[in-house]
């Protein structure tokens, strides 16, 4: 069945780079994950809709992938296609207005915006996620959030009809946006900046990349912080509150430099992360009354 699948994946994308019982963790921040039955980089959006319109019609499920810093994948892998953006990485501008592709990392759009003295994007100059995984999870930092700036994405829906979706209808939240329920597939997001001085813009960029580098464990596999902010609290407070701070399971432990990270300091895996993050909830529960709800997303087969 699955030689059958990619002898027909090969003929409908030969634009495509198609991979069999390819390895996740190659592709992921924390360096964990089983393989994917079938790995897919597309190069074109044409190529990104037959793959989700083929994949409809034999009913195989579709993981999109970007940069993979946001995702723990489980040790058993993903079944069907993993389709990964990494190659629709074109950036470019027009006045004011930059255009971004998925798969362009928010670091490097945040860098072409400098170039062009357009400020905006200074928020995202150390979030290593892609533009889709940016917008999919409105990803934020130090005061700026996607919201801010972004205007409208293209995207397909996963009937492989391609649409254009302005901010409003993205009910665009905390870590949240309609992508994620409707299964969008974002192909391209147009961001609006303002115009303003190169020299000001880099030096926010400095200002905040050294709070990072100075707090955040980026010397070690991570996928950022694991929980989101819980309403009056930090996340990363109330688990050094709990004395979690170097607790391990398997090869995972809870960063020393940062509670609210979990790194992977000898080749841990996905259930250690899972076993590790269930552990740092009951605790924190336990002590405190709050729940913590996950930012990174935990998918793939056990
Ligand atoms: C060291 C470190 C620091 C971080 N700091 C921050 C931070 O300051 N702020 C912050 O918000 N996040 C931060 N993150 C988390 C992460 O970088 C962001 O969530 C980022 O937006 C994820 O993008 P990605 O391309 O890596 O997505 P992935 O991890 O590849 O995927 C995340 C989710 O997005 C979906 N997705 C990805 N691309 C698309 C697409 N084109 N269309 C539809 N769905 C898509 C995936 O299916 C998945 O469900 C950090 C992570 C690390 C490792």
């Amino acid at each position: 069945m699955l030689k059958q699948y990619e002898n027909e994946l090969k003929s409908l994308l030969p634009n495509s780079l198609i991979k069999v019982d390819e390895p996740l963790k190659n592709y992921t921040y924390t360096h964990t994950g089983g393989n994917a039955d079938f790995y897919i980089t597309v190069y074109t959006h044409e190529d990104a809709k037959n793959t989700l319109i083929f994949c409809k019609e034999n009913d195989i499920p579709v993981t999109i992938l970007g940069n993979g810093s946001n995702l723990i994948i489980r040790d058993g892998g993903i079944r069907g296609v993993v389709l990964n953006t990494l190659e629709l990485k074109e950036i470019t501008r027009e006045g004011n207005t930059v255009y971004a592709g998925s798969g362009a990392r928010i670091i490097d759009v945040s860098r072409f915006a400098r170039d062009h003295s357009l400020s905006g994007l200074e928020f995202a100059c150390g979030i290593p996620g892609s533009v889709g995984g940016a917008v999919y999870m409105n990803a934020g930092a130090y005061g700026g959030e996607i919201k801010d700036v972004l205007v409208e994405i293209i995207a397909v829906t996963p009937e492989g009809e391609i649409i254009t979706v302005g901010k409003d209808d993205l009910h665009l939240g905390y870590r949240k946006s309609v992508v994620q329920e409707n299964d969008y597939l974002v192909l391209q997001a147009i961001f609006e900046l303002e115009e303003s001085n190169q020299e000001n813009i880099q030096s926010v960029m400095d200002e905040l990349t050294h709070l990072r580098e100075s707090k955040q464990p980026l010397e070690l596999p991570s996928c950022g912080s694991v929980f989101q902010r819980p309403p009056g609290h930090f996340a990363g407070k109330l688990i050094q509150d709990s004395n979690l701070q170097g607790h391990r399971i398997g090869g995972v432990e809870v960063s020393k430099k940062h509670a609210g990270f979990m790194v992977n300091v000898d080749n841990g895996t996905g259930s250690d992360y899972e076993a590790l993050i269930a552990h740092v909830q009951d605790v924190v529960f336990d002590k405190f009354g709050v729940k913590l709800e996950r930012e990174v997303r935990i998918i793939g087969e056990k």
